[in-house]
Formats: C-alpha cells, structure tokens, sequence
C-alpha cells in the first residue's frame, strides 16, 4: 500500500466527508491524517464547512471536533468489519475447499 502525499490526501477530503470513497483509498486516507496534523486541520476546516453549515442550517448544535472524532472512529470500525469479515471469508473458502478434497478423497479411495 502506498502512503499518500499531503497533496493527495488534502484531494481526498470531499469524497470522505461525501461518503464517496473506496474503503481501500479510506484505509489510506485515515492512515494519513491520523498522522499528519496538516491534512487532519485541513480535514476538520472542510468538515466544518460542509456538515457544520447543515448543522447550523437545521438549527442543530454542533460540537465540530467531536463529530469528526466520531465520524473517523465510525469510519475505522466499519473497515476494521469489513478486514475481519474478509478474513472470515477467506476462512471458509479454506474450510469448504477442505471439505470438498475429503469428500473426494472419500470417493477415490473407495
Ligand atoms: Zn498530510
């Protein structure tokens, strides 16, 4: 996996406050801001931008840093799901290719 640029990363940030990124870009894309401090202010400014001016047009209070805590751990559960739900995957393929070759060991050997 290839670590973003500031340059990317800071391209990335509407389509992750949008929900309209690959989890595999998302992956990336957390990764980077969780260790740039630039990208993560850059980040918090456009999030402010965008979901706190629906806020604030709804007439919601609005804790900024809090929401976007929020929404990155939200995020990071979710591809944490989908890792482990992928290893599940790849389990029972092993688990039914498995089977298969002892059921046709079982007919072979017959
Ligand atoms: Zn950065």
């Amino acid at each position: 996996m290839n670590d973003l640029t500031c340059k990317q990363a800071e391209k990335l940030i509407p389509s992750f406050l949008n929900d309209e990124m690959e989890n595999q870009t998302k992956k990336q894309f957390l990764a980077h801001v969780e260790h740039c401090s630039f990208c993560l202010e850059e980040l918090s400014i456009q999030f402010l931008v965008t979901a706190g001016m629906q806020r604030l047009e709804k007439g919601d209070t609005f804790d900024l840093n809090r929401e976007l805590k929020l929404k990155i751990a939200t995020e990071k559960r979710h591809l944490h799901i989908l890792a482990s739900l992928q290893r599940g995957l790849y389990a029972t393929e092993i688990l039914s290719a498995a089977a298969a070759v002892a059921i046709l060991l079982t007919v072979v050997l017959k």
